[in-house]
């Protein structure tokens, strides 16, 4: 048994030298380790250096005897347990070995030794003493084993605790932020929500809790979307994005998420904590700015900027469907006049009630829009011919030809529209729109109040007539404007009684340019103002120099422009014309056409009469052409009415021009004004003229507007255009 497992060491101790090499020769069969003492002091001395499987003690020895040796063996720890055999020639008695056992002895060998039991014994033993030692040794093992589990489960608690107070740091801190958070478990499943998720999503804490996140959402995202965000979370990704949400009263709001994966220390995904901003302010305000920035804040109507976008989606749609698309600029004629005299606040309601006249004219997907002062601009969306747009282009000028009621007004204001179409007149927004302005600048110049369509000569005309405004510049001071006059005959007497001085352009290098032509740029521009006194004094001055020349007393009648009328000066400029020309008031005959009259009733009422004071007659010119309103004519302090040319020309053929003309000349005469006609061409016309009891008449058939010198020559040869002309008829 010994011999099979490993060495241990016996300790032999006898003082008898004899019997300790009989012991040491029996024990050597069992093929251990045997150290020998000679005395119980030598024995302790070696159980210092090494511990021992098993002793072998003397009972007697001299100093120290077996006991006294045992006793001290058994006193030193590391030896409390080794197996004490006793060897002894004889026991004195039972006290001696119950003392021996009390003292840790475990056999006795008894002298003279058998070395049979002598082995046996110290085998026994040798094998118990080694299971003692492996127990003890399995003991420490224990002890250290429970050592270190305490010393980790102090180092867990302490972790823990740690763990604890930030867990309970990062809730307050979760209560405080202004974010709404929810942290779910690893199948979505609410386990806790703070204060902001409450607010912002109007579920308590307990109705959230136990819930999937599926409470808040919109329905504003497709299935695709949410399955993304589960794509990017399972692979551990933490996932952001602006996402819509509900609140529990149904309110969708923007929400900027971060939604964060929490994993174990294996890798598993353990809970997700979900982080939002709530956006629904900053992205209101964003789409305020939006909205700002594309949009007028008059009207509420797109400014440039949302349309050029609009035109550019437009051209594209066009371009794939094969479709026309129109592009139509719009001004008002007459906002500016409006805007002056009534005041930006009228001016701003005559914007609004003409944003919303337009609106009217449009339907769905088209654009309206405003760039600024009163230009408007519109988007006529997938036409399918360029044929269709026309009919809408005259809804619109049908719409903005009524007038406008604005602070108690009633107001004319009429709109000139150009339209450009895509493909034909270009194929970007630019070109589109620079040449749908250049057909708008041509429909103003026409009048107003009507449309024009964009014609690739247009560019040319619109460069002719700069060429004619820079002309125009200049004529005044290279002394290119003249007056010609036309005499104004009395169908009664056959007598010239009044002459009309009519503005000439002499330009350098051209022919003579018709009033017609640039009179409305003079408007345009301003320069009536100054022509427009040139002309009063030269009439002024001219009618003094043929009175002084002893010619007959006439009429002077003069043109008096829209601008002129309503400068605020025109009475300090006629007064001063008169009193320079020394010419009396009474011979002066000023022409306001109806249109200039009846822009401003009330205006015009009171300008006229404080003129009239002064001795000035007025005449109506071109009387028929607008919107003649004969109750307002009473009104005036006017001593002429002109019938327009347009219904001269045919009185004799078209019984309605006739019918018109007889009513006028009644009418005027039962308000106590007297008429002229104009543009009279033929015998008949003013034979049938004269029969209706027309006052004045004045055309090519008496004499065209000649110059100065001519006029002079006339009157002096004999003032009675009767006697070659009219007069023998009578
Ligand atoms: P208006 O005041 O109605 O002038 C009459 C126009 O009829 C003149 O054209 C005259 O030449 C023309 N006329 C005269 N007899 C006949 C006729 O028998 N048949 C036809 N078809 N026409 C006849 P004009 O001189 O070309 O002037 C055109 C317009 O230009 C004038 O119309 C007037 O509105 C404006 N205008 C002319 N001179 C002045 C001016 O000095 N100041 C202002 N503000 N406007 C002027
Ligand atoms: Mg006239
Ligand atoms: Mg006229």
């Amino acid at each position: 048994m010994g011999s099979e497992g490993k060495k241990a060491n016996i300790l032999v101790v006898d003082d008898n030298p004899g019997k300790r090499l009989a012991l040491v020769s029996v024990l050597e069969s069992l093929n251990q380790n045997c150290v020998t003492a000679e005395s119980g002091l030598d024995a302790l001395r070696c159980l210092l250096g090494q511990e021992f499987a098993v002793i072998l003690l003397d009972v007697q020895m001299p100093d120290m005897d077996g006991f006294e040796t045992a006793r001290l063996i058994r006193s030193r720890q590391r030896s409390e347990c080794t197996p004490i055999i006793f060897v002894t020639a004889y026991v004195r008695g039972e006290m001696d070995m119950l003392e021996a056992y009390s003292l840790g002895a475990v056999d006795f060998i008894f002298t003279p030794i058998i070395p049979e039991i002598l082995r046996a014994k110290v085998s026994v033993f040798v094998e118990l003493s080694q299971q003692i030692q492996a127990i003890k040794q399995h003991e420490e093992q224990l002890e250290r084993l429970v050592e270190l589990r305490t010393a980790a489960l102090t180092a867990e608690i302490a972790e823990r605790k740690q763990a604890e107070v930030s867990i309970r740091k990062l809730s307050s801190a979760m209560e405080k932020v202004a974010d709404a958070i929810f942290i779910t478990d690893a199948d979505g499943v609410i386990e806790y929500v703070n204060s902001a998720f409450v607010v912002v999503t109007g579920y308590e804490r307990d109705e959230a809790i136990g819930k999937s996140p599926r409470i808040i959402k919109s329905g504003s995202h497709d299935e695709k979307f949410y399955a993304q965000i589960w794509e990017a979370l399972l692979r551990g990704e933490v996932y952001r994005n602006v996402i819509v949400n509900r609140r529990k009263d149904g309110q969708l709001y923007h929400e900027a998420v971060t939604i964060t994966p929490l994993t174990d220390q294996q890798g598993k995904v353990t809970n997700f904590i979900s982080s939002g901003k709530d956006m629904s302010e900053s992205i209101q305000a964003q789409e305020r700015l939006h909205h700002l920035a594309h949009h007028d804040a008059l009207t509420g109507l797109p400014n440039r900027v949302l349309f050029v976008e609009r035109l550019k989606h437009a051209l594209q749609r066009a371009n794939h469907r094969k479709r026309a698309v129109a592009v139509m600029f719009l001004d008002m004629d007459r906002f500016k006049m409006v805007n002056d005299t009534l005041g930006h606040e009228a001016g701003d309601q005559l914007l609004q009630a003409m944003a919303a006249r337009l609106l009217a004219c449009v339907r769905e997907g088209d654009t309206i829009a405003r760039f600024g002062g009163d230009e408007f601009a519109g988007l006529l969306n997938d036409v399918a011919s360029p044929e269709d747009v026309a009919p809408i282009v005259q809804k619109f000028v049908e719409a903005l030809a009524p007038t406008f009621l604005i602070d108690g007004h009633e107001l004319f204001v009429g709109g000139s529209i150009g339209i450009s179409l895509y493909p034909e007149d270009g194929t970007d927004p630019q070109s589109l729109m620079k040449n749908a302005d250049t057909a708008m600048y041509s429909a103003k110049q026409r009048g107003g109040n009507s449309s024009e369509f964009y014609y690739a000569g247009m560019n040319e005309n619109a460069l002719a007539r700069l060429d004619v405004e820079t002309g125009l510049r200049h004529a005044l001071g290279r002394q290119e404007f003249i007056l010609h006059y036309q005499p104004q005959v009395d169908l009664k007497h056959g007598e010239v009684v009044g002459l009309e001085a009519l503005l000439r352009w002499e330009r350098a290098e051209s022919d003579m340019v018709s009033p017609l032509e640039f009179i409305p740029i003079l408007e345009e521009t301003g320069l009536i103002v100054a022509v427009g006194e040139w002309m009063l004094r030269t009439a002024c001055v001219q009618h003094r120099a043929w009175q002084a020349a002893g010619l007959p007393p006439l009429r002077m009648a003069v043109n008096i422009s829209s601008r002129q009328f309503e400068a605020d000066d025109l009475t300090e400029i006629l007064r001063r014309s008169i009193q320079d020309a020394d010419m009396s008031a009474e011979f002066l005959e000023l022409e306001i056409t109806e249109s200039v009259l009846m822009k401003n009733v009330d205006q015009g009422i009171a300008a006229l009469h404080a003129l009239s004071t002064m001795g000035i007659r007025f005449a109506i010119d071109d009387f028929g052409t607008g919107y003649s309103s004969l109750t307002y004519l009473k009104r005036f302090p006017i001593d002429i009415l002109k019938i327009d040319k347009t219904f001269v020309r045919e009185i004799t053929e078209n019984a309605d021009d006739a019918a018109i003309v007889k009513a006028i000349i009644m009418m005027a005469h039962s308000l106590g004004i007297h008429v002229l006609a104009e543009g009279v061409e033929t015998r008949e016309q003013a034979e049938f003229l004269r029969q209706q009891g027309c006052d004045l008449a004045q055309g090519h058939y008496f004499s065209p507007p000649l110059s100065g010198k001519e006029i002079e020559r006339l009157l002096i040869e004999n003032h009675s255009l009767g006697s070659h002309s009219f007069g023998k008829h009578t």
